[in-house]
């Protein structure tokens, strides 16, 4: 596995390579959702290229940037034992440059939300992924259904610019007892991880009165608030969306993913479902 550090390092091995490319763009402290995105790369490419960046333009004011997991040596290790051809790592400053260009998130996809809770963060991850996508110049790039509404709105980006690379959403990986893995788990007590479950346990409460034939997304959200308020510190928002991310009323299997933010503690989690 070669480590690039620079992005004329990376362009260099990536000149040398035929065949195609996929692509795991991460923040690292490596789980096993990390990892599901790149076995998949591994087994759909002939070269695998994972970086790890914790791009600051995505924090706002306030968020833990600083102290954001940080697991360099484990994160080497990890991508080297799944077969990762190559690791970049890039600095900020390799990165952004003086008074630069930017990219905006669309005006409403990227203001509700997630976007609301965090106003700028999907315009920082935006012009991060649309420069890491020119460097990189993947055939297929891996995002996990965990950032559902990030998902979404790469996949506009793509299309709006005409970018030439596949968006693979992969599906979300969970402990056993439900909660959805993530970095920013770490951060947890063993109890508020307890507290924690009640994000996984409302959509899986959803999950099954939908099965059961509920179909009003007003009565969906009410039992996912039943099920969280006791536990979680704060609930930010429930949600029902259709893929595009317009609020719907009616529930339609197939096109609606219902989302969680919610604190606990000093934590804050996200969660979704696919219906
Ligand atoms: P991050 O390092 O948090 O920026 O995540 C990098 C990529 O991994 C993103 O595409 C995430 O959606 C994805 N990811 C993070 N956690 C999970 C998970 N539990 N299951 C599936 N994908 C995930």
């Amino acid at each position: 596995m070669v480590v690039a550090r620079s992005v004329e390092e990376f362009g260099k091995v990536r000149s040398g390579w035929k065949g195609s490319v996929g692509f795991v763009p991460t923040m690292g402290a490596l789980h096993e959702g990390h990892l599901s995105l790149i076995r998949r790369a591994r087994e759909e490419n002939e070269r695998v290229v994972v970086s790890i960046f914790v791009n600051p333009t995505q924090f706002l004011p306030g968020e833990d940037l600083e102290k954001y997991p940080r697991k360099k040596e484990a994160d080497r290790k990890i991508c080297e034992l799944a077969g990762v051809d190559l690791l970049y790592m890039p600095t900020a400053d390799q990165i952004y440059h003086e008074d630069e260009l930017r990219i905006e998130a669309p005006k409403i996809r990227g203001y509700i939300l997630e976007g609301a809770s965090r106003p700028g963060h999907f315009d920082g991850v935006l012009q991060v992924v649309m420069k890491l996508l020119n460097i990189v110049r993947p055939d297929h790039a891996y995002f996990g259904k965990k950032d559902a509404q990030q998902l979404a709105l790469i996949s506009q980006m793509v299309r709006d610019y005409f970018l030439p690379v596949e968006i693979v959403p992969c599906e979300i990986v969970r402990d056993s007892d439900g909660l959805a893995l993530s970095s920013r788990n770490i951060y947890l007590s063993p109890e508020e991880r307890r507290r924690a479950l009640a994000l996984s346990r409302a959509l899986k409460r959803a999950g099954k009165q939908i099965q059961a034939g509920e179909r009003e997304a007003e009565a969906i959200l009410e039992t996912m608030r039943q099920v969280l308020e006791p536990e979680v510190d704060e609930l930010e928002y429930v949600a029902a969306v259709d893929r595009s991310f317009r609020a719907m009323k009616r529930i339609e299997e197939g096109d609606t993913i219902l989302l969680v933010a919610a604190w606990v503690g000093r934590t804050r989690l996200i969660d979704n479902l696919w219906v």
